[in-house]
């Protein structure tokens, strides 16, 4: 994806581009700025703002093409083609998204999981094979891992992420409370469900004491 793009814009793709697949399934051909506001949640200077960072693309009057913007979204997007992706930790949280692998979208997958777990290693778990840390960067290499998540505990998530910036991985999906310094050409996107839950339950709270 072009570098330009800012981080706000490129998190809102995927969210355009689900709903656009959606009118399009629909057989609908065109669409306002001010109707996918609406749908999307976005206000429509803003979905004007992100679109024109890819010389978009709607004309006045006549709102944004359906079809074209699907398959313009999808080409950026990567979704035609099959992202691997890499877990380590096959852990409560990582058997969770083994499970899930991402299965309502056809683009990703989870190919190969990494565990120092003599029981787990060498099995396959719900479809995916469990090999030890001592493969890690002969399989990244061999499978064109691109991407990881991770889910080990925290004392050992800096000296695997120091392995993986080594070995050339691009993104990591972090769920350990860690924060890593990477190179500028590694992308970590950081999930905390707990930090998640909490600021709910504070603005919950909140919301009923004031
Ligand atoms: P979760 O944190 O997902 O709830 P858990 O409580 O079941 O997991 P943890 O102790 O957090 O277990 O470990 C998660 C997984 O990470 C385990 O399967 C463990 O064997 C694995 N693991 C621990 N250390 C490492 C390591 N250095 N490299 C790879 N995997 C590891």
């Amino acid at each position: 994806m072009n570098n330009e793009i800012p981080r706000a814009t490129a998190l809102r793709l995927p969210i355009y581009h689900r709903y656009l697949r959606f009118l399009q399934n629909a057989g609908k051909k065109r669409i306002s700025s001010t109707e996918l506001s609406e749908a999307v949640k976005v206000d429509s200077a803003t979905i004007r703002r992100d679109f024109s960072y890819f010389g978009a693309l709607g004309k006045r009057g006549y709102g944004y093409d359906v079809d074209y913007l699907t398959d313009f979204f999808a080409k950026i997007l990567n979704h035609d083609r099959l992202t691997t992706v890499g877990l380590i930790g096959v852990g409560n949280l990582g058997s969770a998204l083994l499970n899930y692998n991402f299965r309502k979208n056809h683009n990703i997958r989870i190919g190969a999981a990494f565990d120092v777990n003599a029981d787990l290693v060498g099995t396959i778990f719900v479809g995916v094979p469990v090999y030890s840390m001592d493969e890690l960067e002969q399989q990244i290499k061999d499978q064109h891992i691109e991407i990881i998540i991770l889910t080990v505990p925290e004392q050992f998530a800096e000296e695997i992420v120091d392995r993986l910036i080594e070995v050339g991985i691009r993104g990591i999906l972090n769920f350990t409370p860690l924060r890593f310094n990477v190179p500028n050409d590694v992308l970590v996107q950081n999930v905390d469900l707990t930090n998640e839950l909490q600021t709910l339950i504070y603005f919950i709270d909140n919301e009923f004491t004031t």
